[in-house]
């Protein structure tokens, strides 16, 4: 990867200068887990303010980093926590959630048949009408006139040769077609616990 790159991608952090004033809808808490690596990827493992407070006194969690947004209450002020650990160890699942952004992420967001980025849908490899499932073996991420070009057809039938074999990727591949494609909010607090190799690298 790239120096611009990775500055570019290290400036999407949000800053915690605004963060005094900041929406408590916009003050999720990411979730590590005990090994402090994230829960989850993809999606990223965020629990809204109010369910990371309640795990905090329920102890099931450690707090690692805050906002700098408080919440009072006649009994306690705290700061809105930014990072949260687990306590007891969660075995992360191997293989990612079967949902559009993970097809997405898995072909890089390209079209597979001509690796376009415009205009991305769905193909059923073999078509819903020769039996065809929504199953990762069997979806691609395609650009609109790909797929209608391609039609109810096999690719084959249609002499469309995809650039890749759908399979269903581990997490850990995931991740690593990640790494091109952050997501849109993150709190600069969540640096140190995600990509952790932007300063290694740089
Ligand atoms: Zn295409």
């Amino acid at each position: 990867m790239y120096k611009a790159d990775l500055i570019e991608r290290a400036a999407r952090f949000r800053s915690a200068e605004d963060d005094p004033d900041r929406q408590l809808a916009s003050c999720p808490a990411l979730v590590l887990n005990a090994d402090y690596t994230p829960l989850s990827y993809y999606p990223l493992s965020l629990w809204p303010w109010q369910t990371a407070i309640k795990a905090i006194f329920l102890e099931r969690v450690d707090v690692v980093a805050t906002y700098e947004r408080e919440v009072h209450s006649p009994s306690l002020d705290m700061k809105i926590p930014s990072v949260i650990a687990l306590r007891q160890y969660v075995k992360p699942s191997e293989f990612p959630a079967f949902t559009r952004f993970n097809v997405f992420l898995r072909d890089r967001f390209i079209c597979q048949y001509c690796g376009s980025p415009e205009q991305l849908t769905f193909d059923h490899v073999v078509p819903r009408r020769l039996g065809g499932k929504t199953t990762w073996e069997n979806i691609l991420t395609a650009c609109a006139p790909c797929n209608m070009k391609k039609g109810g057809r096999t690719p084959a039938q249609a002499h469309m040769q995809p650039l890749i074999e759908p399979i269903r990727p581990t997490s850990w591949q995931l991740i690593q077609h990640g790494k091109r494609f952050p997501p849109n909010y993150l709190h600069e607090t969540w640096r140190d616990w995600l990509y952790w190799d932007i300063e290694l690298e740089a």
